[in-house]
């Protein structure tokens, strides 16, 4: 396996071993240079991601970490919390419903939903509620047994692109999934051909071209390795690709799917657990951020023709 050596931030970066999940393409730049892995974005296309990419079962393996390992990401513990039959109507409940309505104008009611990286099963659960058949899948036994626990929802614990389900779905939803998975093109075309024509999928991931994203590359390439820390912060270990609102539309489209709705949202920080003198700059970045077209989140409804 070819290795990369350190280069300064925006230098051409040597040849990965993966290809680009979007362009197919080998020339990269280096954006980070955290030591444990490195942040490369596409000279072909700009799609950013991680390097090096992990196995499957490596893959696995630091899915589940982040619900066994209470050290491993301190900040996402108390995501996962209201994730239980007695959840609080949160901003991340709620936008879960839109997701549901937006999926039930797009295919003409619930029908049969396929949730793709079920993970706590409560998607499922407010299908449920809704009327939806829901169906999950996911990499993790843990969350898979939880979930069954907790909602009574049963989660296929499997690689989605190896298993069989034996039917098609009215509506597929894949929320905070693509940033996870190794290769996103595949993710999505196996999304596509799981759908009836006239289905519909909904997409969240976290906005790559967001305010607090260049405000931390900034300060990271001023610092240096003081910076990893930080860095750390942002580009987490379960994260493998980055997107912004070109590199995700053109990876949505090439999937064969037609966009209906491309739209940016604001994160939650509500569920993240960190002081005070942390949260309010948050904020307030954040905030900017949003009013500037630079926002944390982005979501895409899209159908197959
Ligand atoms: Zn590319």
């Amino acid at each position: 396996m070819p290795s990369l050596t350190p280069q300064r931030s925006g230098a051409r970066a040597a040849v990965a071993p993966t290809p680009c999940a979007l362009c197919g393409g080998s020339g990269y730049r280096l954006v980070h240079d955290m030591g444990w892995r490195r942040i490369l974005r596409c000279a072909g296309c700009r799609l950013i991601r991680a390097e090096p990419l992990p196995s499957l079962a490596e893959k696995a393996e630091i899915e589940t970490q982040g619900y066994t390992d209470e050290t491993a990401f301190p900040e996402v513990r108390d995501f996962f919390a209201n994730c239980h039959r007695n959840f609080v109507e949160d901003p991340v409940i709620r936008e879960m419903r839109r997701h549901l309505g937006r999926l039930e104008s797009a295919t003409g009611g619930p029908g049969s939903l396929l949730d793709i990286g079920a993970g706590t099963g409560i998607l499922m659960h407010l299908a449920r509620e809704r009327g939806w058949r829901a169906r999950g899948i996911d990499i993790c036994s843990l969350t898979a047994e939880k979930a069954a626990r907790e909602f009574g929802v049963e989660i296929v614990v499997a690689p989605i692109e190896e298993h069989r389900f034996g039917e098609s779905f009215d509506a597929i939803t894949m929320l905070d999934v693509l940033e996870h998975v190794v290769d996103p093109l595949a993710t999505l075309r196996r999304a596509y051909d799981l759908l009836r024509p006239g289905g519909a999928i909904a997409i969240a991931v976290p906005n790559q071209r967001c305010l607090l994203t260049s405000l931390v590359g900034l300060y990271a390439r001023l610092h240096g390795p003081r910076a990893n820390e930080l860095l750390f912060r942002l580009y987490v270990p379960p994260h493998l690709h980055y997107f912004t609102p070109p590199t995700l539309r053109r990876m949505v489209e090439l999937a064969k799917f037609r966009i209906l709705e491309f739209r940016q949202g604001a994160v939650y920080l509500g569920r993240y657990r960190m002081p005070l003198a942390m949260r309010v700059p948050l904020e307030l970045v954040l905030a900017a951020g949003a009013a500037v077209g630079m926002n944390a989140r982005l979501a895409v409804l899209a159908v197959k023709d």
